[in-house]
């Protein structure tokens, strides 16, 4: 199992980097997790099949992580798919995306594919090859968590959230945790606030998990803070990286 990140910025994107969003392969199967910038696009840059693609998770209803699903679906129905799409997450985000699915009208298209929607709160789901363990994390609305384990890879994602002691027991141990960072710990009041986490607690966050690589994602505009949020992370936790684009993690 790989994961490659296609974007890793917040709200704000930058130069070349798109909003936060992933790519999980295994066994010629990929899920995309979250979908914004140009995700055709970004998938080819990391030279990811398309064809391999059998479903999407979407984390939650926040512009940044929800808005290219129509141009997803439609360039895959340009390209002339005919496999089904698995479409998942909690209940108010499928509300949400299916909103998204029809005001294009893209199920009245001739020959489009079949799009299987999973709605699911919290718990295990199997798509293909992978099981994806879901979890609520704590944002300004209801949004999952991700937690897999594949080839003896565990891999966890954290998006949107605001710290918390009291995570999941299944989540201790994860090789790569891609954890958001919206800034420094100094401007924690307002980050809570916002529903999300600084550097320290991303790190925090991967020394309760013992985990073993923390990548930082969802950061700020200006790429300038980034050595000042990796430093701020490796002083508690020291495998904290900088995300990169399009490499397999
Ligand atoms: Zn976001
Ligand atoms: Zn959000």
């Amino acid at each position: 199992m790989n994961v490659y990140l296609l974007g890793y910025t917040g709200s704000m994107q930058r130069r070349g980097v798109s909003n936060t969003s992933l790519a999980i392969t295994a066994k010629g199967q990929t899920l995309l997790v979250d979908l914004s910038g140009s995700p055709i696009q970004a998938l080819k840059e990391a030279d990811i099949h398309l064809a391999t693609i059998t479903g999407v998770l979407l984390t939650h209803t926040h512009i940044d992580h929800i808005y290219a699903l129509p141009s997803l679906l439609h360039q895959f129905w340009l390209g002339g798919r005919t496999e089904p799409l698995a479409l998942i997450g909690n209940g108010p985000t499928v509300a949400f995306a299916k909103k998204l699915v029809d005001l294009f009208e893209l199920e009245r298209k001739k020959g489009f594919f079949s799009l299987v929607w999973h709605e699911i709160e919290e718990g295990v789901l199997t798509i293909g090859q992978l099981s994806l363990r879901l979890f609520p994390v704590i944002h300004g609305v209801p949004t999952l968590g991700l937690s897999v384990q594949h080839d003896d890879r565990h891999l966890v994602y954290l998006s949107d959230t605001v710290y918390t002691e009291t995570w999941p027991s299944f989540l201790q141990g994860a090789d790569i945790l891609i954890h958001e960072v919206g800034g420094l710990s100094k401007e924690e009041e307002a980050l809570i606030k916002k529903g999300h986490s600084s550097a320290r607690q991303a790190a925090r966050c991967a020394l309760d998990l013992k985990a073993k690589r923390l990548i930082l994602v969802h950061l700020p505009e200006d790429p300038k803070e980034d050595e000042l949020l990796l430093k701020e992370a490796q002083a508690l936790f020291a495998s904290s990286e900088l995300p990169q684009l399009n490499v397999p993690y």
